[in-house]
């Protein structure tokens, strides 16, 4: 079933986070004290609302204690983004994510009861600077402290093997959970295209192919060795 969210603060980061909740089928109650930010965000969501979040009785007013989640995205003005994270647990929202603004901002969002802080722009850094450094990574997520999930490129010492010979397990201590591949098919006019097809269980016998992408779980110090063999033919 479809989730409730309220996103608090429409800016670049929280309009954004609305805009892709709302394309996955979400609904969202949108809020801000800008008039010119609700409106923009007006014919989208489900509801779009202009009023101060730091109000208590201005949010209780519009359903706030309804939604699954809120997310809090205010990183200028620290004072109203702590006040509004208290107040929504005060009032009992399951799950309140904060945006922080810096290390100090995020300690006190975490101590006043947020369940998840985020820190978009150092986060961003660390993915691009991780992505540039080691092209053949496509994809990392942390999943908790020291253990990813990451996407890379298959390595050339695995093109023609079968799981069975890898022994991925074995050798690396990080499971292999999906192989994705790109099948070549005919267009209806004649012409080459491809079509991704995904293994999300992979068979000790399935084949690795060149160009295949492989995801891969487990601690990341063992990750890392994986990285370091695919990103030498990056
Ligand atoms: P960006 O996501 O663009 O980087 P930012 O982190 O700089 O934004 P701000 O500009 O501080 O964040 O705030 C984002 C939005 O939050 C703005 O549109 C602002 O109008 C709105 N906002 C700030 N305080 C409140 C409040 N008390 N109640 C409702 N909305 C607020």
């Amino acid at each position: 079933m479809a989730r409730q969210f309220a996103v608090i603060g429409l800016g670049r980061f929280g309009s954004s986070v609305a805009r892709t909740l709302i394309d996955q089928g979400h609904e969202v109650l949108a809020i801000d004290e800008n008039e010119e930010k609700v409106a923009e965000m007006g014919d989208l969501a489900a509801q779009a609302v202009q009023l101060d979040a730091t109000d208590e009785k201005a949010l209780r007013a519009v359903g706030i204690e309804d939604v699954d989640v809120a997310i809090v995205a205010i990183g200028g003005d620290i004072q109203a983004s702590i006040l509004i994270t208290l107040l929504l647990k005060e009032i009992g929202v399951k799950e309140v994510v904060a945006k922080a603004l810096n290390a100090r901002h995020g300690r006190i969002l975490q101590k006043i009861g947020a369940d998840k802080v985020i820190f978009p722009e150092r986060e961003m850094g660390e993915r691009l600077a991780q992505i540039l450094v080691t092209p053949s990574v496509l994809e990392q997520i942390e999943l908790a402290p020291g253990h990813s999930i990451m996407e890379i490129v298959a390595p050339k010492a695995f093109v023609g093997k079968t799981v069975r010979d890898l022994d991925i397990r074995a050798k690396y201590g990080a499971n292999m959970i999906t192989i994705k591949k790109k099948v070549p098919h005919l267009t209806k006019t004649g012409e080459t295209d491809f079509v991704e097809t995904v293994n999300i269980a992979p068979k000790a016998e399935d084949r690795i192919e060149k160009g295949d992408h492989l995801v891969v779980i487990g601690k990341d110090e063992h990750l890392a060795k994986l990285k370091k063999l695919s990103s030498k033919e990056g």
